[in-house]
């Protein structure tokens, strides 16, 4: 694969669409756009139109491909949902014009449980809490191949492009090759350039990142670790996979996800770090579990091998798992 195999041409213009539909979302955004699971999760509008356009994408070009995503449309085809549902069918029709209901419904539903040789993960909206609250969330599709991911991709269209300069211009996207370094671009996918991890080898001198939602990882854990490693600079907490891009970019050292106490046993999914963990990689990080073990996207959904995330510039990984395992 290279930069113009059709896995990589395809999987960026469904972000490209993705994102331009899920930024329309939010600057319309009135406060009934979204919905409980039965999981008591949220889900948005966004979420459902995202995964329709990417999965019809990605189904188009390649038929035979699996591809596992988080979302499926049984809440959107309840009677009382027909609202929702006619929001998602307008929105997406403005980047796949005449699609109706049924056919929108059909696409989210091309996803599947199924993890075989080769297939895809797909979070439509990563961190929709984030992006409920105006803050930060990605679109996340992987390529996965025989257990390796070949190909990742983040779409964080609120995330500010210039690390030196937060409240500068902002959407960016992370695309990463197995073997061919990570790369950011905006959120056409313009301007490409190539991003490496920090250098800093001295634990005291990291920064941190950590979720927003204290559910999903232990705060004040982390913050114990922190104090141990001496490292005085406040965490950065950030929602979605945009954690990885801003290691992978330098902006940050260190991304922590030990799962919190309110869910001790907690189990990741796939689509929640397939895309990141090449990014960071290519960049030269290094991504494991807070036991050292590789992340397994082999082995179902849910990433039953692995507990909790670490994720380092590759420098201070040692250090930090020493610091994990005491
Ligand atoms: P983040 O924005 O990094 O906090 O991660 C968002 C993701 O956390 C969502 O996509 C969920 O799949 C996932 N999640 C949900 N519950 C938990 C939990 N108890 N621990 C860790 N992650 C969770
Ligand atoms: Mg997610």
């Amino acid at each position: 694969m290279n930069e113009y195999s059709p896995e990589v041409v395809t999987a960026l213009q469904a972000l490209i669409k993705a994102s331009a539909l899920c930024q329309k979302i939010r600057m319309d955004l009135v406060g009934e756009e979204w919905i409980l699971k039965s999981d008591r999760s949220p889900v948005t509008i966004a979420d459902y139109g995202s995964q329709a356009i990417v999965c019809k994408l990605i189904r188009d070009r390649f038929p035979h491909d699996a591809i596992v995503a988080e979302e499926d449309s049984r809440e959107l085809r309840k009677p009382d949902r027909s609202k929702i549902l006619g929001q998602v069918t307008d929105y997406v029709s403005t980047f796949i014009p005449k699609s109706s209901s049924e056919e929108i419904c059909s696409w989210i539903d091309f996803s599947s449980t199924s993890i075989s040789n080769r297939f895809w993960t797909l979070d439509p909206i990563d961190g929709t809490k984030g992006f409920l609250r105006g803050d930060q969330y990605a679109i996340a599709l992987a390529l996965i191949e025989n257990g390796v991911v070949t190909l990742g991709l983040l779409a964080c269209p609120n995330l500010y492009i210039d690390m030196h300069q937060p409240s500068g211009e902002r959407g960016c996207l992370f695309i990463a090759l197995k073997g061919q370094g990570s790369f950011q671009m905006d959120i056409k996918g313009e301007s490409k350039r190539a991003i490496s991890v920090s250098k800093i080898e001295d634990p005291s001198q990291a920064i941190l990142t950590e979720s927003v939602e204290p559910d999903h990882a232990d705060h004040l854990y982390h913050q114990q670790i922190a104090k141990e490693l001496d490292i005085s600079t406040p965490s950065l907490r950030m929602d979605s996979q945009a954690k990885y891009g801003i290691l992978a970019r330098g902006e940050v050292t260190l991304y922590l996800r030990v799962p919190s106490p309110s869910e001790p046993g907690y189990k990741e999914n796939i689509w929640d770090h397939a895309a990141g963990s090449i990014i960071a990689e290519e960049a030269g990080g290094k991504v494991t579990d807070i036991y050292g073990h590789p992340l397994d996207f082999s082995g179902g959904i849910k990433m039953e091998k692995n507990h909790g995330v670490l994720v380092t510039n590759g420098i201070l990984h040692e250090v930090i798992l020493k610091a994990l395992n005491m």
